[in-house]
């Protein structure tokens, strides 16, 4: 498993270290997107700002992307591996307005944007909000 993880990161040009690999094992094994507070429940005793530098540096380097679900707190999903987030990468994500829950549809790609030119693209938010098969 730490040798999966090692290869992952290192795969991103993200150097391993023991917080790296925890906070990557708690994305990978959980099967939705995870806010930071989320995330921070899992450990005992760690800084949210080492959990939040870990995300930064995941997120810099392609590993993960963030989702603006509109509850407020950002989440974050790993990304496929060849993944930019590039506007051709991204996917759609639901949001289940009964538990919270958001997972990311990684084989349904946003529309196609046609932005204006002078538009520099930065990010942008697909969510489709209804009920999960979990909560109906
Ligand atoms: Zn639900
Ligand atoms: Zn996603």
């Amino acid at each position: 498993m730490k040798g999966e993880i090692d290869k992952k990161l290192k795969q991103r040009n993200i150097k391993p270290t023991a917080m790296r690999e925890l906070v990557y094992e708690v994305l990978d094994k959980n099967k939705k997107a995870l806010s930071l507070y989320e995330i921070e429940q899992q450990f005992d005793n760690v800084e949210r700002s080492t959990i939040f530098r870990t995300l930064k540096t995941f997120q810099d380097n392609f590993l993960i992307h963030s989702i603006d679900d509109g509850t407020g707190a950002v989440k974050y999903a790993l990304c496929d591996e060849g993944c930019t987030c590039d506007p051709d990468d991204l996917h759609v994500h639901y949001l289940c307005n009964k538990c919270g829950q958001t997972h990311c549809l990684r084989d349904m790609p946003v529309p196609k944007m046609e932005l204006p030119q002078d538009f520099s693209f930065e990010s942008a938010n697909f969510v489709v909000k209804g009920i999960c098969s979990n909560c109906k």
